[in-house]
């Protein structure tokens, strides 16, 4: 082993990853007496790092703020009636003793972050105009969120090492975990420790586990939004310890550019619905009447060239000028024309198939009595449009080209319990080591089918006719980064039990 004269040092909690898992987590057991350091293999702050860590949005799928804001969170729906539909929709896939704990937590949690730690939050609102998320805003949104955290991790006396790279975990003779091996410029040295928590992002970024676990249509089809620099380190260094991994081929995927910068599903969430989507070819390839965001994200995957235009009339902008008026990017990715025709060349499409394509839908078409709720059905269709749907015959028209799928972050990873230990393949906790944030399986939902592959609807969301819902990765990173931390530095700070075998 390469040491170049660093020697090895002692701590009572590592984390790897500075992300909010880690920090959080590193924030709870330093609270508890812990000493703790934190090593990321990125420098501070810098890139996509800053986005990759979020946009800043606190959400979850029970609470909704009151006129009170966070100090009146109410449930929206009883968490027993909410497992219930997670039970069902989620094919038998979902973790309902940890969904049941995160909710459980979530609202004091956040509480936490805003009166014991201090974090500013702008607003309590719902997340895209949509009545049913409901969340609260951080100030300086994802960048803003690291900012504070680093700052309250150095206030609490926390080390934390950029560009410093965790190669393996150390194990003791029984398995259980005493520490890890890092490089950093210097040099390669081991930390011992009582416990390790392992928060290192997931694997968007690593193309051979992109290929193993989802499939070669997404790695190379989809852009990645989110860290390019996340891949898989803490599922391997997992695995060779022992643990179990479940839902890996789950991605969160959502539209976006040649910019990378957030789609139509995400700043044109009112608007989109009333278009049609097709790919390079002008042909449809989705029913965008049903699609959530990630479905049609994953649908783009499998199209030709892997994009696809949005297009849609004055009628559709309408539907929200305001969201429209504030799109940042819409000079560099929206075009717009009096006719279909002149509209497709724009976009370099066959007019007359693009034409075709709209003359077809548009005769399908059956208007509903109220389109702004969403009626208005186009059946018969090679693929119908059932909801949402009214002809595109309201001058001018608007192309959105090119729509890419971005990957913001895998879902799938290492199997927790409720005290966010980590999960051996015979089903037991493994000693000394920890999980957080979004290398932990947290993927729910009900599996659909796109383009003849099955996937899963909207990563940590749920839907029914009625409700909507998300579980934010950060809201999940909070919850269980906290817990993690308290449990490290119990277990380090009092000798963990060892397993048996
Ligand atoms: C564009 C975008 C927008 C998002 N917006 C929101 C939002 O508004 N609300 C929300 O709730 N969620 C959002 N998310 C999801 C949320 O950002 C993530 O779920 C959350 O940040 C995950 O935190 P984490 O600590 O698990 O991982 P990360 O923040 O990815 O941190 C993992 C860290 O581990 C480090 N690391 C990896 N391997 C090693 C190694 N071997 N050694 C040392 N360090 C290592 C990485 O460098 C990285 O810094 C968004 C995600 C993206 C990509």
């Amino acid at each position: 082993m390469d040491r170049a004269g660093k020697s090895d040092v002692k701590v009572d909690v590592a984390i790897v990853g500075a992300g909010m898992g880690g920090l959080i987590a590193a924030i709870e057991a330093a609270g508890m007496g812990a000493r703790v350091t934190v090593l990321d293999k990125l420098g501070p702050m810098i890139g996509k790092g800053i986005k990759a860590h979020g946009f800043g949005w606190f959400g979850n799928e029970t609470c909704r703020a009151g006129g009170g804001g966070l100090d009146q969170v109410e449930p929206e729906m009883p968490v027993e009636e909410l497992l219930a539909l997670h039970r069902k929709q989620g094919w038998g896939r979902v973790d309902l003793e940890l969904l049941r704990l995160f909710h459980e937590r979530v609202p004091g949690d956040i509480r936490w972050l805003r009166d014991d730690l201090g974090l500013p939050f702008t607003s309590t609102g719902s997340l895209f105009g949509s009545i049913l998320l409901q969340t609260v805003h951080v100030k300086g949104r994802g960048p803003g969120l690291m900012r504070f955290l680093y700052q309250a991790a150095e206030k609490r006396g926390i080390e934390i090492r950029f560009e410093t790279k965790v190669l393996e975990l150390l194990t003791g003779d029984l398995g259980e975990v005493i520490g890890l091996r890092e490089r950093d410029a210097g040099g390669t040295r081991d930390i011992h420790a009582g416990a390790v928590v392992l928060a290192a992002g997931g694997f968007e970024g690593n193309n051979e586990m992109m290929l193993r676990y989802v499939g070669p249509q997404i790695t190379y089809g989809a852009v990645i939004s989110g860290c390019p620099t996340n891949t898989g380190d803490g599922h391997q260094m997992a695995l060779e310890a022992g643990a179990q991994l479940a839902n890996m081929s789950v991605c969160h995927i959502n539209t976006t550019n040649q910019l990378l910068s957030e789609g139509p599903t995400r700043r044109l969430r009112n608007i989109w619905p009333g278009g049609i989507y097709v790919n390079k070819e002008g042909q449809r390839f989705i029913d965008e009447g049903t699609a959530d965001s990630d479905t049609l994200s994953n649908a783009i995957a499998y199209q030709p060239g892997s994009v696809a235009a949005l297009i849609f009339d004055e009628r559709a902008r309408l539907k929200d000028p305001e969201a429209y008026a504030a799109y940042p990017y819409k000079d560099k990715l929206i075009r717009s024309a009096a006719t279909i025709e002149k509209l497709a060349e724009t976009i370099e499409m066959p007019s007359a198939q693009l034409r075709r394509i709209v003359n077809e839908f548009n005769a399908a078409v059956k208007e509903g009595k109220a389109p702004s709720a969403g009626s208005g059905q186009a059946p018969g269709l090679p693929i119908p449009k059932t909801r949402e749907a009214h002809r595109l015959e309201t001058p001018p028209y608007y192309a959105y080209y090119p729509v890419v799928p971005g990957l913001n972050h895998t879902l799938g990873g290492v199997k927790i319990n409720t005290a966010a230990q980590v999960i051996d393949r015979e089903n037991r906790p493994i000693a000394g080591l920890y999980a957080a944030g979004s290398m932990v399986n947290w993927s729910f939902g009900k599996p659909f089918t796109v383009a003849g592959v099955t996937s899963y609807m909207g990563n940590y969301h749920i839907r029914s006719s009625k409700k909507g819902g998300a579980l934010g990765g950060l809201s999940t990173a909070l919850v269980f980064g906290r817990i993690a931390g308290e449990r490290a530095a119990q277990a380090a700070i009092k000798k963990p039990k060892r397993r048996k075998s």
